[in-house]
């Protein structure tokens, strides 16, 4: 039953208290706007899970001052692979996923959203309709505007679906592992295994994480399969006695690409829009990029009415494209273990989603026009298209890209006029644009 209809849950309505739902209530909250953030009751830290924390969101949440407060980091720990002959060892901050949503929830709630516990869903459908949330408690509220970050059970827009379909089913089986851990250094291990890949935290107060991702179809049971993969990963991260802990945690894993935006009041963001491969280590980027992106294409369309198209383009292209670019990247580095490339887990998903190249490609440098957000809108201005980023760079650090490069076309001397002791570091960072993504090895975890 539909519950009394009410005008009521501010301007923004925001589903699920994920990293795409906590950060659109709280860039909702700075653009002035009523904010209602509705999501389940939190998961108890203790029964949390740990994921990789890229540097490049890292770096973003602190400088927003989102992470003041908080201790659920750890790291960066050393990082050994055994993937496709990389035996290169590096470093990764890993991080507690309940505690981090807990926390940017509360900051949010700190800063004014109004937070409803419980569960909604989107009703009314086509682009004349208004769409409202119905709430689990019955109300139903008809926001200015709704952002769905329910994470991967958001429902998916039926034209999307159909190359969704292509994606094999993949699981992930996490737990919390006990055992002899004295000979366990702290550090992250990333394994190619036959039926999957295996990553293995040992955090400093000797508790592991271990998450295998699998086939969904395998009808092994799923405890055997996590202990299988365990075992075989020793391998890389030698602790042989170790065991299940707890309760094993199943996750839907496989990636999704975006379904097409055609609403600007009712935007997905994070995992609801498009779900990145596990393997990129880059889902909780995404899920605040995308939150941005959303962002400013209500600040864009409030700014200017008439600004509906070039925002649906935005979003469209360049933020679909990443979804898509970072699936074809997937595939790829898939591709590149060919110890197991007969092995089913692997032979179906190294030619998924389709068999374009992960980045286009160009040759030399080209000042052209393009969509970007500039001062939180969405803007058409000059970038600067190089053979590492063919799409567009618009600033190096707070320099325009294109003036940078005009100006070192005229000589590094009118660089150096210009931006005196900075020249050097600028002149770098145009030489490292000359490689494109395909003369790397690219590692996306
Ligand atoms: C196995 C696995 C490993 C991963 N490892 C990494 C990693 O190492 N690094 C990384 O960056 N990313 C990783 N990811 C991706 C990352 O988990 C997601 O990309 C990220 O959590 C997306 O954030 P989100 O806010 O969009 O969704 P979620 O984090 O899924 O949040 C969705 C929220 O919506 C709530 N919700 C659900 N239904 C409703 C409803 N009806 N009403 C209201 N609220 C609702 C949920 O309770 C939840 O709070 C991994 C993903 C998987 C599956």
């Amino acid at each position: 039953m539909v519950g009394a209809m009410e005008q009521a849950g501010g301007d923004l309505v925001v589903l699920g208290g994920g990293p795409a739902g906590a950060v659109s209530a709280i860039l909702g909250l700075r653009d002035g706007l009523r904010v209602t953030l509705v999501s389940p009751a939190p998961v108890p830290s203790r029964a949390g899970r740990l994921e990789g924390l890229s540097p490049r969101l890292h770096q973003w949440l602190a400088r927003e001052g989102l992470l003041n407060g908080f201790d659920g980091i750890t790291g960066p720990l050393p990082r050994r692979v055994d993937w496709a002959g990389i035996s290169g060892s590096n470093r990764e901050f890993v991080v507690d996923r309940a505690a981090l949503d807990a926390h940017l929830c509360a900051l949010a709630e700190a800063r004014g959203a109004r937070r409803v516990t419980g569960t909604g869903r989107i009703v009314g459908s086509g682009e004349s309709a208004k769409r409202s949330v119905l709430l689990s408690d019955g109300r139903r509220v008809f926001p200015d505007w709704i952002i769905d970050a329910r994470g991967r059970s958001a429902p998916r827009m039926a034209s999307g679906a159909a190359s969704l379909g292509r994606m094999p089913a993949t699981v992930a089986l996490c737990g919390w592992l006990e055992g002899d851990v004295s000979g366990v250094e702290a550090g992250i291990a990333l394994c190619a295994l036959p039926q999957g890949w295996l990553w293995r935290v040992a955090l400093p107060d000797g508790r592991i994480w271990a998450q295998f991702l699998g086939d969904a179809a395998d009808p092994e049971p799923a405890p055997a399969r996590l202990v299988a993969a365990i075992t075989a990963g020793t391998r890389c991260a030698p602790a042989p006695t170790l065991r299940l802990a707890g309760p094993l945690i199943a996750r839907e894993a496989a990636p999704r690409l975006p379904a097409p935006v055609t609403d600007l009041r009712c935007l997905p963001v994070g995992d609801a829009f498009a779900a990145m491969d596990p393997l990129s280590g880059h889902g909780q980027f995404w899920a605040v990029s995308s939150a941005l992106a959303a962002a400013a294409a209500r600040r864009t369309l409030t700014a200017d009415p008439a600004s509906e198209d070039r925002c649906l383009r935005y979003l469209r292209e360049r933020a679909a494209e990443t979804a898509w670019r970072m699936a074809r990247v997937g595939r790829d580095f898939l591709a590149l273990e060919t110890r197991f490339s007969g092995q089913p887990f692997w032979a179906a998903r190294r030619a998924l989603p389709d068999s374009l190249p992960a980045h286009e490609s160009r040759e030399g440098f080209a000042v052209a026009q393009a969509l970007v957000i500039d001062n939180g809108l969405i803007t058409e201005r000059e970038v600067l298209k190089t053979p590492c980023s063919p799409a567009g760079i618009g600033w190096f650090g707070r320099l325009p890209a294109p003036e940078i490069y005009r100006l070192a076309q005229a000589g590094p001397e009118a660089l150096r006029q210009r931006f005196g002791p900075q020249a050097e570091a600028l002149l770098a960072a145009i030489e490292s644009e000359r490689t494109s993504p395909h003369q790397r090895v690219e590692n996306p975890s």
